[in-house]
């Protein structure tokens, strides 16, 4: 299941929620990088649900399976992003992969420099999408406080964080199901003639002669303390160096 990201790798927020054009609603402004136009991610896996030209070009991404919040729980997630200045390129039934560059900042709908206006909704897409909220601006249907739905991790920059904490995808820590795959190597085994001291060879109490070795082909080598077992058969040899 996947973890939202946050939709701009430089994440420069100009305007938090509640507050100015925000009033009554949890939308986020992001400048990104620099005054110029930055691209934005999709932050999940999702499906085009709406796309409103007669305004700022916005354009609504719902998730195409449930997704994991910072809290844990799992739902479907539905985000809004508005002002890129061409969207000639989407259509509803569009869909985005997860870190797909599929958006872009802009000036859409009167905005005051290049930014994306995002909201975030818990669950799917519902009814038009948004509503004119009590401050007379639209805002997406179930909204949620963005830091209660996008993650962050490496692949963000964060130049303004406008004060708020989100919480960091950890990078999974992968557990070798044997010290084979993690602490030891094969190499291949130099011949045995190469190794057998000359002096145990003419060793009268040594009866074996050098041709019945059988000669390993392969050989661990051992970089780190550990316990190994291995299983031998009655006769065979077991060669350390
Ligand atoms: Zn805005």
């Amino acid at each position: 299941m996947e973890k939202p990201i946050y939709p701009s790798p430089y994440m420069r927020i100009t305007q938090g929620f509640m507050m100015g054009t925000h009033a009554d609603s949890y939308a986020i402004d992001d400048a990104g990088s620099d005054t110029g136009i930055d691209f934005i991610v999709a932050p999940f896996t999702g499906i085009i649900k709406k796309i409103y030209t007669a305004d700022a070009n916005e354009v609504w991404l719902e998730s195409s399976e449930p997704v994991i919040y910072p809290d844990g729980t799992v739902d479907y997630m539905t985000m809004l992003f508005a002002h890129d200045n061409d969207i000639s390129n989407l259509f509803v039934g569009k869909v985005i992969a997860r870190g797909e560059r599929f958006y872009e900042e802009g000036v859409a709908g009167n905005a005051s420099g290049n930014h994306v206006h995002m909201e975030c909704g818990k669950g799917k897409f519902t009814g038009s999408g948004w509503h004119k909220n009590n401050a007379g601006y639209w805002s997406i249907n179930n909204g949620k406080n963005p830091t209660e739905c996008l993650w962050v991790d490496d692949t963000i920059t964060i130049l303004d964080s406008y004060g708020y904490t989100f919480k960091r995808i950890e990078p999974e820590v992968v557990v070798p199901d044997t010290p084979l795959e993690d602490n030891t190597s094969i190499d291949t085994f130099p011949a045995v003639d190469d190794q057998v001291d000359s002096d145990n060879t003419n060793d009268k109490d040594n009866n074996v002669d050098s041709s019945e070795i059988v000669k390993p082909k392969l050989i661990f080598t051992c970089k780190s303390d550990d316990i190994y077992a291995i299983e031998l058969k009655a006769g065979q040899k077991l060669y350390l160096e």
